[in-house]
């Protein structure tokens, strides 16, 4: 099984947090973008970001158990 990217390379590249600015890495498991710098996550719905600060998940409980 290869997974296809969330958001394509280069796309992902360009993208900044809109919180912080910071550089934003994929998570698959739910699909998410992840700010590397605030840890702030946004949602990807159908393989659209959804980049609103409003609507991003804290940082926390990443692995909800
Ligand atoms: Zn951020």
């Amino acid at each position: 099984m290869t997974p296809d990217p969330i958001v394509p390379a280069e796309l992902l590249a360009i993208m900044q947090c809109p919180a912080c600015g910071g550089g934003l890495e994929e998570r698959r498991e739910p699909p998410t973008l992840v700010c590397v710098a605030c840890g702030l996550r946004y949602p990807v719905e159908d393989g659209i970001p959804n980049m609103l600060v409003d609507e991003a998940l804290p940082p926390d409980d990443e692995d909800p158990r």
